[in-house]
């Protein structure tokens, strides 16, 4: 399919150690870029400081372990649904068609692997030549009654059905590198990669366990995706224009790992 899954990340959108604080001149910017490459887009967006304070303080990804998480999963819901509202309310202001697909409502996991989505909906809302918009959410489970639906995992599920032509993480660093860039100075970016090279290179980054901090879950799903042969981007959304340029294939500074044997596209 000749679109694009886009993910934005919790920490662009949100300041991710201020609870429930919207980026809103970042995303306003993002929204600006996105109307302005004009491309059939299937968005989705993490949950930040809507999300994650809750729901670690109330354990909601162990599922079911007592009734206090009842409020939490409450509260948290209503969290992400209000980052959702300003998400969709920043592209609309920007000309984009945004309708929201809360995973709440159309999809379950099952001991936190999906188990139902309802497809139909997004590609509905597809031809009809409007921007589904979806992100991390909090969610029921088979197994443990209830959990947490990331917005990376989202990310594979749509993309193993649509298989659209490319998969842009937009992230708060400049792409993938040799080890965490925000602890290690001499980080170096990595800008292009082949998944045998990927491979090699999360094998080396396991053996120092935490050092992928927030890329660990990311790299998984990059994985799958360059495995179904689709190229993957990792781009900053903090820095102006380099969205715009990734999705209109134009030089950007950022990290593209070629999906398959292909090598250049
Ligand atoms: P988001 O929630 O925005 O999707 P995360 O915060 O989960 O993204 O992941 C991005 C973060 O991962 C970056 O801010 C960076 O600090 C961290 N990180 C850890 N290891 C790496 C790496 N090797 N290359 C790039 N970023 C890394």
């Amino acid at each position: 399919m000749d679109m694009i899954i886009l993910k934005l990340g919790g920490s662009v959108i949100t300041d991710k150690s201020k609870e429930c604080f919207f980026k809103k001149k970042v995303v306003d910017n993002l929204s600006k870029e996105i109307k302005r490459a004009n491309k059939e887009i299937i968005l989705i967006h993490g949950a930040g400081s809507f999300g994650h304070i809750q729901a670690e303080k109330f354990k909601l990804n162990k599922g079911y372990v007592n009734k206090n998480q009842l409020h939490g999963f409450s509260v948290t819901q209503e969290r992400v649904q209000r980052l959702n509202t300003l998400v969709l309310k920043s592209l609309q202001d920007n000309g984009i068609p945004a309708v929201s697909i809360s995973p709440h409502s159309v999809l379950k996991l099952d001991n936190h692997k999906l188990a139902d989505i309802n497809y139909k909906i997004f590609e509905e809302y597809l031809e009809n030549h409007f921007t589904p918009v979806t992100f991390g959410d909090v969610v029921l489970d088979k197994k443990l009654r209830f959990s947490i639906c990331s917005g990376d995992l989202l990310s594979i599920a749509l993309t193993k059905h649509f298989k659209p032509k490319r998969v842009i993480y937009v992230i708060d660093v400049d792409g993938l590198y040799t080890s965490n860039p925000k602890i290690n100075k001499n980080a170096k970016l990595i800008e292009s990669s082949t998944i045998e090279q990927l491979e090699n290179f999360t094998t080396s980054l396991d053996s120092h366990a935490d050092v992928t901090g927030g890329m660990g879950g990311k790299l998984d799903a990059v994985k799958t995706i360059t495995k179904l042969g689709i190229n993957t981007i990792l781009v900053n959304g903090n820095k102006p224009d380099r969205l715009y340029n990734v999705l209109v294939e134009e030089n950007a500074r950022s990290t593209i790992i070629y999906g398959g044997r292909n090598e250049k596209n």
